[in-house]
């Protein structure tokens, strides 16, 4: 890593950046705005030069030991990478990426976009007794406030996603008696005002059971109202029934021609049931193969070690992926066997600040980073492959070290990284300095 820092200094100072600490903290925008702001509404597209992309492993021993990069020129035009060339230093008409890494956008795919205290006053967490179904009442309370200001929150929680490098999001919302379809149809605002700069998908979330309260017309209108998702919740310790509710949320799903992503906390048998009846259900509907995710999934972390090997081939086998928040303390997931299996696994905030936790940071780079501490992934190449669960799964480099990242034709959605590669950026969870959606300069 020593080697590209200082031909990254030495580029710096060739390229008259001396100041480059001032430089840094402006992001694309504060150096180049009027080229930037011309180059990313226009349709004649714009160059970046400068752009350090990762070309390749070095090896000693066997083992990789630094990861090779190279400064190049990225031709970006109609949302699209139309080129990767050499790098011209000295085109003043091209936008200077001052040498920083660039990496796929991240991805938080699992977020509440819809019901935060992100942007109005700091509120610690008040635990009420009786567990979920205790929050619940809680809130049938406290709903109809927040949802006077749920359009303006998700606005400013978007633009915390987007400053940690998250161009997209997907968002369970409410949908329950008490807010019908109001948490919705104030996020769908929100979005419609930041689609410029940031895109969504949406899970129609019955936070207070399908059941529990009559949740069910609100969830089959939900379904007509450009959701892409249907979700769920325990459904055994909320709606006291596994198989009924499950059959509701898959149902509803097979009709509207959408996914399913159920929120799933319970950690004993009935929880397990749960995994293993929806992937039954997959498995007979073929429809919803690759677009049904189970979120937390805590069960998994309970069982022995041969449960969660077999669990694991049959989630892979079935097309169901895991989105997990990454927990420690008392419950660490089984991470490295999902992956062992090739089961999709994906991560979120969840909370940023609610009256569930106050502790979401909005950086999915940092959800690698944790993910990299708790299961070892500490040298070059398992930090560089911890990246792709912040990217969605797509890495500049494969596993031999050939780069597949950026390519001609990709969607233009990507950061802007100070850090010398993927490995560092994990593990330093080094700053984002610039966010580029589908073309458009964000910052
Ligand atoms: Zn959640």
């Amino acid at each position: 890593m020593k080697k590209t820092e200082i031909s990254r200094k030495d580029f710096l100072k060739m390229s008259g950046l001396g100041l480059a600490g001032i430089a840094f903290t402006s992001g694309l925008l504060g150096s180049a705005t009027a080229l930037a702001a011309e180059a990313s509404h226009g349709s004649k597209g714009y160059l970046l030069k400068n752009v350090r992309l990762e070309t390749g492993f070095v090896y000693e021993e066997g083992e990789v030991v630094h990861t090779k990069t190279e400064l190049y020129c990225v031709s970006i035009k109609d949302g699209k990478i139309t080129g990767i060339s050499a790098n011209k230093p000295n085109d003043t008409q091209a936008i200077d990426a001052k040498g920083w890494l660039m990496l796929p956008a991240f991805r938080d795919m699992h977020i509440h976009l819809d019901k935060t205290f992100y942007g109005g006053q700091w509120q610690a967490t008040r635990r009420p007794q009786g567990g979920v179904k205790g929050m619940i009442a809680l809130e049938q309370q406290i709903l109809p406030e927040m949802l006077k200001t749920s359009t303006l929150h998700a606005e400013k929680l978007i633009e915390l996603l987007q400053s940690k490098g998250s161009n997209y999001a997907r968002s369970h919302v409410n949908i329950e008696p008490t807010s019908k379809l109001q948490s919705l149809l104030h996020l769908q605002k929100a979005l419609e005002n930041k689609k410029a700069t940031f895109g969504a998908e949406l899970v129609a979330f019955p936070q207070h059971g399908v059941y529990y309260t009559d949740s069910v017309p609100y969830l089959k209108e939900a379904a007509k109202m450009g959701i892409d998702y249907i979700g769920g919740l325990d459904p055994y310790s909320i709606d006291g029934a596994i198989e009924k509710t499950m059959d509701f949320t898959v149902q509803l799903a097979l009709d509207n021609n959408k996914g399913i992503d159920i929120h799933l906390h319970e950690q004993g048998e009935s929880g397990v049931k749960t995994i293993e009846y929806l992937i039954k259900k997959v498995n007979e509907n073929p429809a919803l193969r690759n677009k049904t995710f189970v979120s937390h999934a805590f069960a998994l972390a309970r069982v022995d070690k041969a449960k969660q090997e077999s669990l694991a081939e049959a989630l892979s086998a079935a097309g169901v992926g895991i989105v997990s928040t990454i927990p420690f303390g008392g419950l660490i997931m089984p991470i490295p066997t999902l992956y062992k299996y090739n089961v999709n696994v994906m991560t979120g905030n969840d909370s940023i600040i609610d009256h569930w936790s106050t502790f979401g940071s909005g950086s999915v780079l940092e959800k690698a980073n944790t993910m990299a501490q708790l299961y070892g992934y500490s040298s070059e190449f398992l930090l560089s492959r911890s990246l792709k669960l912040a990217t969605g799964n797509i890495l500049p480099l494969d596993d031999k070290g050939n780069q597949q990242w950026p390519k001609a034709g990709d969607t233009a959605d990507m950061v802007l990284i100070d850090a010398s590669c993927s490995a560092e950026a994990v593990s330093r969870i080094s700053p984002v300095k610039s966010l580029i959606n589908k073309g458009q300069i964000v910052y």
